[in-house]
């Protein structure tokens, strides 16, 4: 249950994750201390008072030495001697005392190691005494402490407390987020095993001098300083040199960096690998401490800053270095900005030629040495110097200049079109806003126009891209040079333009701009060598204090839909009775395109009829949608509306996709049917219908020359060649639908890339009075032209006879059928052989075939 409680606290983050080993040390060193605690001292001939053994751990401990293992430095002292004169001279009570007492000492108050550095080493330093003091009793039973197994035991329990300590010490920086590598910590290991040995027999060789003649101790002294002296001379030189080594290589990338903003992440980056230290803060206000500042930062951990705007609070600790011009050590401060655990950081001041221009902070030192040195600080003044020295030379002004002008750009480019340089809808708002808070002061009158261009979509779809942008262009000029210099003018998106109106004495005056504009866009333009015309329909909307913005644009947009749905190319002031039918649009929007992303939409197949044979050669796909309260809606009420706001693209694909899975059904059937699919402007323009089309072939396996696409004449029209015969490349058969009802003539029958001609009902209608010239006249140049002709909306025995009588091929309409389900459709056929689909009468088929009628006699 222990191990359970502990492997849960040790779970917790970071620094907490410390604390809670700590708390385990010191529960392990105090059952430690207290087994041991009671224990005489071995009755040498002197005793060491606690004090002076405490004197003497603190000594150890001062003369430290650091070595650095990359970021993680390692302490080496000689605290093992006086741990080695305590196992002989003193009781283990004193010997915890004085190593509590003098690491206390030197950890705390001379090397300033924060609280969590501090409880972790002391507890750390005390299960090491306790484990030494155990191992070397243990070992040396009632023996002479003199003999060969008195010296043992020491080296044993000496190397054994050391084994200790390191391996807690490893499992704290691991526990901090820090990773040492096998090789790290063994190269650690025998390091401190070969100098705790080392320490250890010349503790030995101290304790025997003492315990035999005490008068001439001082002597072991020797050979322990020379030692300390050694080693600290070899470490201070190996550190000299890897420090110049990194200040070489930062002065030369901070030189060679061509942008500022690369020279201080590269100095912060050195100079954080350079001190051994977790953060490193560049802040530079050029224009003084009271202006803006710019804040570059490396650390803690993974976060990188690069020049940005910070605002300084007037408390910054690091003032005191701006006034005095040099680096020091101070406390890292007030603000909010104090990381924890971080006393102290080294401040240096970036001098420039006629001001001081900024500070670099280092703060957080690594490891277990808690604080930096006057040597560092040295090193950072030089390092300091080097980073304002390439901040001089007008690097500095440039940079900042460049970043006020991008910010200026971004901005700009966030608030406006890129293709007109008008405003843009966000820029537009703000303006409405500001200006509906300024009408409700002066009481001045505010008005919105929304204008939308009525045959964009035919010059974009007939002429290209290039031309619809050109147009646009041409008409955002005509707009700018029409409207008064105080009016905004944006363009909202597509071919909806907006204006702003302040400061109207009348409302009429509103109308009458909307109509000198209306006037404007309507002179002709030439755009690529062609003469092209567009009319915009024009809503109007006045504001009143305390509308809002995005309101008044609605309104607005919501009166030119209803100019635009009563004339074309005329203007409509916003009435209350359009925001209700606005809603129920925006309303029947998100009721659609629910529908379309859950396909409750269903299609309905209608049987074309081949009149000589009494065949069906195939179904048209006609879609209906399961409207939650209307029911099933037929498509007249929706497809336009779907059109209108580009749903068609998405429900469009739904139904390629649904009629192409039946007709593979009756191709697995062995049926030789054929499936036609309806097919909008918009997909034709928008979507790209020829990758659609093939992608969806592909996906269901079907011959490719089983569908045929469907499109009304006027849009065959607009719809450029290059794309119909990239579908008719695909295996596809393109069909004009309700010919007749467009204004295209029949000369434009031979110019277009289609097979199939549908004739329209209307057509149809008028055979009973006698007006078949018309529809021979359709049916022959058909025929001459090698297309396939179907009629529609046939409704009766007559008009079959009438239209065979003109020897007319195909037909469709309710005498044969009505549209059906799937289940009516296999009906309908599985009445038939596989091979002779023929039409009969078939008084028990499903419902929805009611209305059909034998086609042969
Ligand atoms: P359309 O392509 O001309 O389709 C023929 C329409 O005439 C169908 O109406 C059909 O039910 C109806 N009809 C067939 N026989 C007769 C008849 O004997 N008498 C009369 N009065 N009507 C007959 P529906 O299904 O309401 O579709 C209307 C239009 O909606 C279609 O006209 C087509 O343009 C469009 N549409 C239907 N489904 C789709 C589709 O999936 N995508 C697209 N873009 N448009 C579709
Ligand atoms: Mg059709
Ligand atoms: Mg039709």
């Amino acid at each position: 249950a222990d191990m359970i409680r502990i492997r849960q606290v040790l779970t917790v983050e970071g620094p907490h994750r410390v604390w809670a080993l700590t708390a385990v040390i010191t529960a392990a060193a105090a059952a430690l201390a207290v087994a041991v605690w009671d224990m005489p001292a071995l009755g040498a001939p002197i005793g060491v008072p606690w004090w002076a053994l405490a004197l003497l751990v603190y000594g150890a401990e001062l003369t430290v030495v650091h070595l650095q293992f990359r970021r993680d430095a390692h302490s080496f002292s000689m605290s093992e001697i006086p741990m080695v004169v305590g196992l002989f001279f003193s009781s283990p009570a004193h010997l915890i005392i004085a190593q509590i007492l003098g690491n206390a000492a030197a950890l705390g108050i001379n090397r300033r190691q924060p609280g969590r550095k501090l409880a972790f080493n002391l507890s750390q330093f005390t299960l090491q005494t306790g484990v030494a003091v155990a191992v070397f009793r243990l070992l040396l039973g009632d023996r002479d402490p003199l003999s060969a197994v008195g010296w043992v035991a020491t080296l044993l329990a000496g190397t054994l407390a050391m084994t200790v300590a390191n391996t807690l010490i490893n499992g704290a920086i691991r526990l901090s987020g820090g990773r040492l590598s096998t090789v790290e910590i063994l190269d650690v290991l025998v390091l401190s095993a070969i100098a705790a040995n080392m320490n250890a027999s010349l503790g030995l060789v101290g304790v025997n001098i003492l315990w035999t003649s005490p008068s001439t101790a001082w002597i072991a002294g020797v050979p322990a300083l020379v030692l300390f002296l050694a080693y600290r001379a070899y470490v201070s030189q190996r550190q000299e040199r890897s420090r110049l080594e990194a200040l070489y290589q930062a002065t030369r990338v901070l030189h060679e960096s061509p942008q500022i903003e690369s020279a201080l992440l590269a100095a912060a980056t050195y100079a954080r690998n350079m001190f051994e230290v977790g953060r490193v803060e560049i802040t530079l206000f050029p224009e003084g401490i009271e202006h803006v500042a710019y804040l570059t930062a490396v650390g803690p951990d993974e976060r990188v800053v690069v020049m940005e705007p910070v605002e300084l609070s007037g408390d910054e600790p690091w003032l005191r270095v701006v006034e005095s011009a040099r680096a020091e050590i101070l406390p890292t401060g007030g603000g909010s900005r104090r990381p924890e655990g971080v006393p102290e950081s080294m401040f240096a001041p970036l001098i420039g030629d006629d001001a001081t221009l900024g500070v670099i902070q280092v703060a957080d030192r690594l490891g277990d040495v808690g604080s930096f040195e006057a040597q560092d600080v040295k090193l950072l003044e030089t390092f300091a110097r080097q980073v304002s020295v390439s901040l001089e030379n007008g690097r500095l002004e440039d940079s900042l200049a460049q970043l006020t002008e991008l910010k200026e750009e971004l901005r700009h480019q966030a608030l406006h079109d890129s293709l007109t340089k008008l405003a843009n809808r966000t820029l537009f708002i703000e303006r409405v806003e500001h200006a509906l808070t300024r009408c409700e002061r002066d009481e001045r009158l505010v008005a919105v126009l929304f204008l939308d261009l009525d045959d964009f979509k035919t010059v974009n779809d007939s002429l290209g891209h290039n031309a619809g942008d050109q147009l646009l262009i041409a008409v955002s000029n005509r707009l700018r040079a029409g409207s008064r210099p105080d009016d905004s003018v944006a363009r909202l998106g597509g071919d909806e333009f907006a204006v702003l109106l302040e400061d109207l004495a009348r409302p009429a005056e509103a109308t009458e701009v909307a109509e000198r504009l209306i006037g404007t866009l309507a002179e002709p333009y030439v755009i690529e060598g062609k003469t092209v015309k567009a009319h915009a329909s024009v809503g109007v909307a006045f504001g009143h204090a305390g509308d809002v913005p995005d309101q008044l644009l609605r309104n607005a947009d919501a009166a030119m839909y209803a100019a635009k749905k009563r004339r074309k190319g005329t203007v409509q002031v916003f009435e209350a009775s359009m925001h209700a039918e606005m809603m129920r649009r925006l309303e029947l929007k998100g009721l659609l395109a629910e529908a379309v992303a859950r396909g409750d939409l269903e299609l309905l197949y209608q049987p074309i009829v081949d009149l000589a044979t009494g065949e069906i050669t195939e179904f048209e796909a006609l879609v209906r949608w399961f409207h939650p309260q209307r029911g099933l809606v037929p498509p007249g009420q929706f497809i336009p509306f779907a059109e209108e706001t580009g749903l068609i693209v998405p429900l469009g694909r739904w139904v390629l996709r649904e009629a192409c899975r039946q007709a593979k059904r009756w191709q697995d059937l062995g049926l030789d049917l054929k499936i036609s699919v309806n097919v909008s402007p918009r997909q034709l323009s928008e979507g790209d219908l020829v990758s659609d089309v093939k992608l969806v072939l592909e996906e269901r396996g079907i011959d490719h020359g089983r569908l045929v696409l469907e499109i009304t004449e006027n849009v065959l029209m607009s719809t450029s060649i290059r794309t119909l015969e990239d579908l008719r490349g695909l295996g596809v058969r393109l069909a004009i639908d309700d010919f007749g009802t467009g204004y295209s003539s029949l000369s434009y029958l031979d110019r277009m890339p289609i097979d199939i001609v549908k004739i329209d009902k209307s057509f149809v209608d008028r055979l009973g009075d006698g007006e078949s010239p018309l529809v021979r006249t359709v049916l022959q140049i058909g025929e001459a032209l090698g297309l396939d002709s179907v009629v529609e909306g046939v409704e009766s025995a007559a008009q079959v006879e009438r239209l065979r009588a003109l020897g007319c091929r195909k037909a469709q309409g309710y005498y044969f059928a009505l549209p059906m389900d799937e289940a009516g459709v296999d009906m309908l056929l599985g009445r038939e052989p596989a091979d002779r689909r023929l039409l009969d009468p078939a008084p028990e088929v499903a419902d929805n075939v009611v209305r059909f009628r034998r086609a042969t006699g």
